[in-house]
């Protein structure tokens, strides 16, 4: 069966697989982006130019866009650049410029195959990015561990994610390298991914959950039921072996636990974890094997200074860190990851009745103190990115608690510029600019006039596009290519 059909693309014909003539079926699937269908069959004699399937769910080549009279967000400067043309082409940012500019080389009268869409009175925001989450804490379920249920759980999160306009999200314990790669290869929707593996801890430290009276076990992952999220290491040479397995299985960047946490059982808060050689070993094999950096799990202002004179270049959460050693961070460049939701949810919401009493008294400490502390980080201008550590529904009301501390453009530069430098993607990630991954939101008012307009995406995030490719939108002309 042949349908015509009108669109901003043009008039064309959808045509049923059934009606293609045998030997031309395969190339006819990959005509358009917004028609493809995963590759499942062939006809039988083979047609002379088939291939053998090779990955049959990568996408074909995107189709390009131009999207006109929109005002972009130059997050890094806190100002709209008001009715922008911005082209798009295999997944990045080829072109953005003044509208009606001297721009003839794009000319879409002579480039019909340019997707033109009429963004007039909509905001383009460079995609958000989150710092610090575990895509595999809500993977454990309550038979246990299983990876092939993770897995599902996990697509299930990471869908979630790039919905509400996550694009890119860094991992700071649990996903691996495959994680990583089934979101770039689109075999499951989700925000381009950071990851570490799982986070390194001492024996007693944040990341073990094992069982206080049992004979300790190094190097072994810390509990069963909370699958592959930390590994214990104690000495210099297991950090260093631990570290160096970790970057051999694809880590971007690891993570480590210097001072005391909350979830965790047995430590104290403000207890300090690793000795400095200990930690120095990781950050020198991070170092010498081409990954970002070591990030820290870390309340306390000792456990910073710890994690710092070792080479540790980024700090999550930090509650309870001074002001000298904020202000060392930022002479050296030290990043900082707050986590203002996972807290909140602790001590004023629904996971306050899940954990332990000592969790939540922990939780107290931190939760109050960790407002003043981003307060006074961002005075000092240590560089703050934005972080969760949480379920994917309330990932975006750290906009919420954030507002409450900081101006609208400094937090929406957290989420997007700041967070790209974390990531060692300055330029790359988090801004509209040429060369560019193409990952952005279209909106229908301005997040530096009130930031708390993105956590509510059904009223005002009109459209989310990753790498070029539309996952959501309800923009006249702007075809979801892959649907959630
Ligand atoms: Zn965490």
């Amino acid at each position: 069966m042949m349908q015509q059909v009108s669109s901003a693309l043009g008039d064309f014909t959808l045509i049923d697989n059934d009606d293609l003539p045998l030997d031309n079926s395969l190339k006819k699937h990959t005509d358009s982006p917004y028609h493809w269908k995963p590759r499942y069959w062939a006809p039988w004699p083979l047609p002379k130019d088939y291939q053998l399937p090779n990955a049959g769910w990568t996408r074909p080549p995107q189709q390009p866009i131009k999207l006109t009279g929109v005002n972009v967000i130059d997050v890094e400067h806190g100002r709209i650049l008001p009715d922008m043309t911005v082209k798009i082409r295999q997944g990045f940012f080829e072109r953005v410029s003044r509208r009606n500019g001297n721009d003839d080389k794009f000319d879409i009268q002579a480039q019909p195959e340019w997707m033109e869409i009429d963004c007039k009175g909509l905001y383009m925001c460079p995609g958000l990015i989150d710092c610090h989450v575990h895509i595999l804490a809500e993977a454990a379920g309550e038979d246990g561990w299983s990876d092939i249920m993770a897995a599902y759980r996990v697509a299930h999160d990471l869908k979630g994610m790039l919905g509400n306009g996550f694009t890119t999200i860094r991992d700071v314990g649990g996903a691996t390298r495959h994680h990583r790669e089934a979101t770039e290869q689109w075999l499951i929707p989700g925000p381009r991914l950071y990851i570490g593996g799982p986070v390194l801890s001492q024996t007693g430290g944040h990341g073990d959950h094992s069982d206080r009276d049992a004979a300790p076990t190094p190097g072994m992952i810390s509990d069963g039921n909370m699958g592959p999220m930390s590994i214990i290491v104690d000495g210099v040479d297991a950090c260093l072996k631990a570290a160096r397995k970790l970057m051999m299985a694809g880590a971007d960047h690891i993570k480590i636990c210097s001072s005391g946490g909350v979830l965790s059982p047995t430590d104290k808060v403000d207890s300090d974890q690793f000795t400095v050689p200990e930690i120095k070993a990781i950050c020198d094999t991070v170092r010498s094997m081409g990954g970002t950096l070591v990030t820290a799990h870390c309340n306390t202002t000792q456990g910073a200074r710890n994690a710092i004179e070792a080479g540790v270049m980024g700090i999550e959460h930090g509650s309870l860190i001074d002001e000298p050693t904020l202000k060392l961070m930022a002479e050296k460049g030290v990043h900082l990851t707050p986590t203002l939701i996972v807290q909140e949810m602790i001590v004023n919401g629904p996971l306050g009745a899940q954990v332990p009493k000592v969790s939540l008294e922990k939780a107290k400490v931190v939760a109050g103190a960790t407002y003043e502390m981003i307060k006074i980080a961002h005075r000092v201008g240590v560089n703050i990115a934005y972080g969760t550590d949480i379920i994917v529904d309330v990932q975006l009301s750290e906009f919420d608690l954030r507002a409450t501390i900081l101006p609208s453009p400094v937090i929406l530069k957290q989420a997007t510029c700041n967070g790209a430098k974390v990531l060692g993607m300055k330029d790359k990630l988090g801004c509209i600019k040429e060369g560019a991954f193409a990952d952005f939101l279209l909106l229908d008012a301005n997040p530096l006039e009130d930031i708390k307009i993105l956590n509510r995406p059904d009223t005002h995030l009109k459209a989310v596009v990753k790498d070029g490719r539309c996952v959501r939108s309800t923009v006249a002309g702007l075809e979801v290519e892959i649907p959630l």
